[in-house]
């Protein structure tokens, strides 16, 4: 696609939703934002982005994000929340469509997601994430990982998260409110690896960092030696969770990158290009896929020019930062698959580095390459006491 399409799109865009959505229009007005200058690389951070706090539930201005009316909303797409106030984001059905297409093709384009056979996945099944309760103001919500899970629907996939229906019963009877009691099905995860092992069969174990470091490691102990996987297993860590927090899951220490690269390489026998990574926030459809570096010790992220851009903003005073490798909030930019809520314009809460703003010198993919090197805000990692059992090997 040619730079002028795309900014070309963004303006009609911009224009669109200031005209759908009154929030939005708002923060126009506040900076009064010009509609009918022409967009280039050079005036992007001119456009009136939303803070992904405007998301949370407990700011109750999720709905007032929204492009349509409710009754048009497919449902409430959810993050899972760290401290229990989750980013709420309404979609239409055409916006869903675009953030699985941009998933699917960082899966197939870093995870070799055509080549996989079996999927390993710290994750509970879908059918559990769609009986998972929620509706906002009368609208039923969902899990945004549960559509990116969903991509994945027609391969051969073992879910390691289960649900533990008569704790929930017992705590009900208790406590009268529900809560989930989820516990990782060590026998189910010994089997799986076995098996891949045994059979050679291309595999992708997925999901998150801190329960994957943490369990493979109590194996580690407890069975004294790792596997000899095939060539093509490949592990792919996504959501962040390198300060050891993720979702509900806290595991209490941060989680060094190269570290784990280093223990599940060993563990599995494979080599550093068979991890991969994925950034992806729920308040924006945009996915970066990113592979090891050496050099930085990082996952290196990449974002195809295609779905969008990314602008990096200096902490204190938000003002752009045009340099490489100095740190700022990102924000992202798209005018694709944000047709039916206000999310052209997001700036996260994720503190990264660009690299280099059109080319990855080390994998030769075009777009602009960048790295995460922090969070705005401190996770907490509330709600461990919901599970149960997440270390089946640390006894
Ligand atoms: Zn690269």
């Amino acid at each position: 696609m040619s730079e002028i399409k795309f900014m070309e799109d963004l303006r009609n865009q911009i224009i669109n939703t200031a005209k759908d959505c009154k929030l939005y229009r708002e923060i126009c007005e506040l900076q009064d934002y010009d509609f009918d200058q022409t967009l280039k690389d050079e005036n992007l951070d001119e456009v009136p982005y939303i803070n992904w706090n405007y998301f949370k539930e407990s700011n109750k201005k999720y709905h007032e994000l929204l492009r349509i009316p409710l009754e048009k909303l497919a449902y409430w797409t959810l993050s899972s929340s760290t401290t229990g106030d989750p980013s709420i984001v309404g979609r239409g059905k055409q916006d869903i469509e675009v953030f699985k297409k941009n998933y699917e093709k960082v899966f197939k384009d870093y995870a070799k997601m055509d080549s996989i056979q079996t999927l390993i996945l710290f994750a509970p099944s879908i059918r559990f994430m769609n009986r998972m309760p929620g509706s906002w103001m009368g609208k039923r919500g969902y899990l945004f990982y549960r559509d990116i899970t969903e991509i994945w629907k027609n391969y051969e996939i073992n879910y390691l998260l289960k649900f533990k229906i008569w704790k929930v019963i017992l705590y009900y009877l208790t406590h009268f409110k529900g809560k989930a009691f989820i516990e990782i099905d060590g026998k189910l995860l010994r089997k799986s690896l076995l098996d891949v092992e045994k059979k050679q069969v291309p595999a992708l174990i997925a999901n998150s960092a801190p329960l994957m470091y943490k369990n493979f490691n109590d194996y580690l102990k407890k069975y004294k030696k790792g596997f000899n996987m095939p060539e093509t297993f490949r592990v792919q860590t996504g959501g962040g969770g390198w300060n050891g927090v993720k979702g509900r899951v806290n595991i209490g220490q941060t989680i060094d990158k190269a570290e784990f690269i280093e223990m599940l390489s060993d563990f599995f026998n494979i080599e550093y290009d068979n991890f991969s990574d994925l950034f992806g926030a729920t308040e924006t459809p945009v996915a970066c896929g990113g592979h090891w570096s050496k050099k930085y010790d990082d996952f290196l992220l990449h974002l195809d020019k295609n779905q969008g851009r990314i602008i990096i903003r200096e902490i204190e005073t938000l003002e752009r930062i045009k340099k490489t490798k100095e740190p700022g909030i990102l924000e992202i930019i798209t005018p694709y698959g944000v047709d039916t809520y206000a999310g052209l314009a997001i700036l996260l809460d994720d503190i990264v580095e660009i690299i280099d703003f059109n080319k990855c010198n080390e994998c030769g993919r075009e777009g602009i390459v960048f790295r995460v090197v922090d969070k705005l805000t401190p996770e907490s990692g509330k709600g461990c006491t919901s599970f149960y059992n997440l270390y089946p090997f640390s006894k």
